[in-house]
């Protein structure tokens, strides 16, 4: 079936859809039109930004009398980007925040709500569109007795969200909890003052949580819910991350066992200091049991590992098929032990994201054959 886009063919129509955009405002422009954001597909036009479906929908009604309906075409790579490309338009494909936001460098929270969505009110974002969630740190919690920040091993403590009462495992803070069931990174950024931005720290994984006693704004007791996360490194900047196997003597179930109970997020014991151990030795248990399930061949391409190691082992990388930290714990049906041509195909190759989509298939496919196990 061809797209109606196909009959837009007026620039002008385009340029009157965006001057409507400006004048009503953007969210107002989508909720007149029934139309969502396309985030994921951004228009930009004179250095602003506007969704590209909902701009083209409302051109064609322009340039023929009725603005098309969000449900009579898809927006994306096959219609609305041809059709305003072909009119002289410039649509991208937008990167996940986790490839195009570069560590240390400061942004401003309404360019990154416009380019990738979240909670403005909220120290905690969790974008519809994009696997991440947002999180912002600053020294506004002092007031009510705590203070984000680093431990001496390398944690960084961060308070959950909340303002009142005990802090519940609700909207933010159950997204950092299940940050990984759900397949997501975590950014961490810091707020630098009113005014002046938040500087991008990185790529998070929450290694556990605890409880502490604070207080709220009203002075009250209450639970604080502390999360402490770890740094992770992406293989789009490090990859010296490899797989690293442990000598066990621990049978194949055995292992899986305890990488499938590794993966989830736990609360931690009094000392916030063991987290960092625990999780390496958690992440270990994942690496061994993928490691294992390779039997030495690229889990993506089915030859066997380029060589080995010194001490024997194969050498094989972990990949993360839906997230993009490459370190640190996951699910082990969504971490692949692969090759590092195959890994740097995933991460930087024109058809990285079917070969990352194939191998999430094949990884499915293996663990449903040797027999998922119950999650709880
Ligand atoms: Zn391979
Ligand atoms: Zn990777």
């Amino acid at each position: 079936m061809a797209s109606p886009l196909s009959l837009l063919t007026s620039a002008d129509a385009v340029r009157a859809a965006i001057a409507e955009c400006d004048q009503l405002g953007r969210d107002e422009f989508l909720k007149k039109y029934g139309y969502k954001n396309s985030r994921l597909y951004p228009l930009e036009y004179q250095g602003n930004i506007y969704d590209s479906k909902a701009i083209a929908g409302v051109a064609y009604g322009y340039e023929h009398g009725t603005p098309l309906k969000a449900s009579e075409f898809n927006g994306g790579v096959a219609t609305v980007i041809p059709a305003l490309a072909r009119l002289g338009f410039n649509v991208m494909e937008a990167n996940n925040p986790s490839i195009a936001l570069v560590k240390g460098t400061t942004y401003f929270r309404k360019d990154l709500l416009a380019k990738y969505g979240g909670q403005l009110q909220c120290g905690i974002w969790t974008p519809k569109e994009f696997p991440v969630v947002l999180l912002f740190t600053g020294d506004n919690g002092k007031n009510y007795g705590y203070r984000d920040g680093w431990t001496e091993d390398g944690v960084f403590l961060y308070t959950g969200e909340g303002q009142t009462g005990d802090m519940t495992f609700t909207n933010g803070n159950l997204a950092i909890r299940e940050h990984r069931n759900n397949g997501k990174d975590l950014l961490l950024f810091e707020d630098l003052g009113k005014g002046k931005g938040v500087r991008y720290i990185g790529l998070f994984e929450c290694g556990s949580w605890h409880e502490k006693n604070g207080y709220d704004k009203k002075n009250q007791k209450r639970k604080l819910i502390i999360f402490n996360l770890i740094p992770v490194e992406t293989a789009a900047t490090d990859i010296e991350t490899q797989l690293e196997a442990v000598n066990t003597s621990q049978s194949f179930e055995d292992l899986r066992a305890a990488a499938y109970a590794a993966s989830k997020t736990n609360k931690a014991g009094s000392k916030a200091s063991e987290t960092k151990r625990s999780w390496y030795e958690r992440s270990a248990k994942v690496s061994n049991y993928v490691l294992k399930r390779s039997k030495g061949i690229c889990e993506a391409c089915d030859q066997p590992a380029p060589f080995m190691k010194k001490n024997g082992t194969p050498y094989l990388e972990p990949h993360h098929t839906r997230r993009l930290a490459d370190n640190g714990l996951d699910h082990p049906i969504w971490v692949g032990a692969i090759c590092p041509t195959c890994h740097r195909r995933i991460h930087s190759g024109q058809d990285g994201i079917e070969w990352n989509k194939q191998l999430q298939t094949r990884l499915k496919k293996k663990e449903e054959e040797i027999g998922l196990l119950p999650t709880e």
